[in-house]
């Protein structure tokens, strides 16, 4: 059977995934998926009660000036540091990050 180097890969993923080490590294990265997700969460609670209470103020969003805005954080640490996006908008702005992140070339 002919194998692809990325079918290798995969078996030798695999094959480490169910080692004890693979195994611990797995569980780390859920863990960590979970400590971020914990932070996305939390800062955008917070905002929103922010928002409900009237320590910050809601703006329209910041390319088409729509009031239905949802806040963008730039950094989860700082629940406050927003940009104010509408649906499409805030999409848009993930879809930009995670362009910039995977480096895939778009014309
Ligand atoms: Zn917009
Ligand atoms: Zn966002």
């Amino acid at each position: 059977m002919w194998l692809s180097p990325r079918d290798k890969n995969n078996i030798a993923q695999k094959k480490y995934r169910i080692t004890k080490k693979g195994k611990l590294a797995c569980q780390r990265k859920a863990k960590k998926y979970r400590e971020i997700n914990k932070l996305k969460v939390n800062a955008r609670v917070k905002l929103e009660y922010a928002v409900k209470t009237g320590r910050i103020k809601r703006f329209p969003c910041r390319e088409c000036g729509d009031n239905n805005s949802e806040g963008h954080h730039l950094d989860y640490n700082q629940p406050y540091m927003v940009i104010w996006l509408c649906k499409f908008h805030h999409s848009e702005e993930h879809n930009k990050q995670y362009d910039m992140v995977s480096k895939k070339a778009r014309k």
